[in-house]
């Protein structure tokens, strides 16, 4: 790891005394205009970005416009039946989001982390989350191929649970692995992502819930998955089908945008 990548990731668990400070001077990453300690987007560019709002698909979480009333076909997902209960992204698709994602992941700009982990939070508004807030599931990311995490020498989704669970009080576990490498899904339909993805991820070690779960040994527990995106599911749904059968009660899924 760089020593430049080191002292970033430091200064981001530190954010009170980030030496780049003095280096980088604090300007969002949007506007320039003047920053809030250890925030990388200014007040007005984050209250700007466009968030998911009713109504939306309470399956795949895609925003609609207009009035959903009684039962509702999400032209997205009738046809597919996932492993988790729901997903649900913070923010709908727009440049801004997505711009903040890719200089994460292939920017490798890690202070973005954090202003993504708060943008995420908006989604604890919806009830449904209610109960996870309650009962303290524990936020599992969506792990990348040990490969892939050493050149981009951190996990998206691991280091916006950080921030989610910090600010919600909810733990971060590790518990999945990617045991294959799999080829990139951008140009891949919903069927072959499926296929790419078959048998990728694993669970860490022996499952953590006779001796770890947060909410009490008589209790199923529950688990936030947590990822960037969520475009078709299929990534989030392989890592919950794998949940489910190491003994998750109840899997639901948290994105920062809607792809
Ligand atoms: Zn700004
Ligand atoms: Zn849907």
């Amino acid at each position: 790891m760089s020593s430049l990548m080191d002292t970033r990731l430091n200064a981001m668990r530190k954010p009170a005394i980030d030496p780049l400070d003095l280096v980088y001077p604090p300007l969002c990453s949007f506007c320039g205009g003047g920053l809030a300690a250890g925030r990388a987007l200014c007040e007005s560019c984050a209250a700007g970005m466009t968030r998911i709002v009713p109504p939306f698909c309470d399956v795949c979480g895609e925003g609609f416009q207009g009035q959903i009333d009684g039962t509702f076909d999400c032209p997205n997902c009738k046809e597919i039946s996932f492993s988790f209960e729901f997903a649900r992204a913070a923010m709908d698709r727009s440049d801004e989001t997505l711009e903040l994602i890719h200089r994460l992941k292939y920017g490798r700009e890690i202070h973005l982390a954090r202003d993504l982990g708060i943008l995420a939070c908006d989604a604890f508004q919806d009830r449904r989350l209610a109960v996870a807030l309650e009962e303290k599931w524990p936020l599992v990311p969506v792990p990348l191929h040990w490969r892939r995490q050493r050149d981009r020498q951190f996990n998206q989704a691991e280091e916006i649970s950080k921030f989610v669970g910090e600010m919600m009080g909810l733990a971060v576990v590790k518990r999945l692995k990617r045991v294959r490498r799999t080829q990139t899904q951008t140009r891949l339909s919903r069927r072959q992502r499926m296929e790419n993805l078959k048998g990728a991820f694993a669970i860490r070690k022996s499952w953590f819930f006779e001796k770890e779960n947060p909410i009490g040994k008589d209790k199923t527990p529950g688990v936030i998955l947590v990822d960037d995106v969520f475009t078709t599911g299929s990534t989030v749904d392989e890592c919950a089908k794998v949940l489910r059968k190491a003994g998750a009660g109840r899997v639901v899924v948290l994105t920062v945008m809607r792809g």
